[in-house]
């Protein structure tokens, strides 16, 4: 399936080519702190479809307690994260951040990884208030 994504201030901009199959979340503490927010989603590339339309990308590169290397790209000027990648010889498949992505609302997670830090109210979402807008004020 052909997506393309762009960050939130429209600096960067992206296509690639993503198996529908391959749309997973990670539950994993270093996906909460650098999504900020409670779980990552993303949608797994075909090997070398990533290709950056406009814009610069800034990286930053994770060390895993494996001692294993992520580089994970964002906007610079808005720090929408765009993609996650190996270094090197890994850095074929990008996970590309699933916010980014305009086709977002087709693509439907299959797999949910590093469950054990999950945050525990998760489980039962549809119980927590909910506005169909903003809060009420
Ligand atoms: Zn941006
Ligand atoms: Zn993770």
């Amino acid at each position: 399936m052909k997506i393309d994504g762009r960050c939130h201030c429209g600096h960067i901009a992206y296509e690639a080519e993503i198996d529908p199959e391959q749309v997973q979340l990670c539950h994993c503490t270093d996906c909460q702190t650098l999504s900020g927010s409670a779980f990552r989603a993303v949608a797994m590339s075909r090997e070398g479809s990533f290709k950056l339309l406009s814009g610069t990308l800034t990286h930053y590169v994770k060390t895993a307690e494996s001692g294993r290397q992520r580089l994970q790209s964002f906007c610079p000027e808005c720090g929408t994260p765009i993609y996650s990648t190996g270094m090197g010889e890994g850095a074929k498949v990008h996970a590309l951040r699933l916010g980014a992505i305009r086709q977002r609302n087709a693509l439907v997670p299959k797999l949910q990884i590093w469950r054990r830090s999950a945050q525990p109210w998760l489980v039962d979402l549809g119980a927590i208030r909910a506005a169909e807008k903003d809060a009420p004020s």
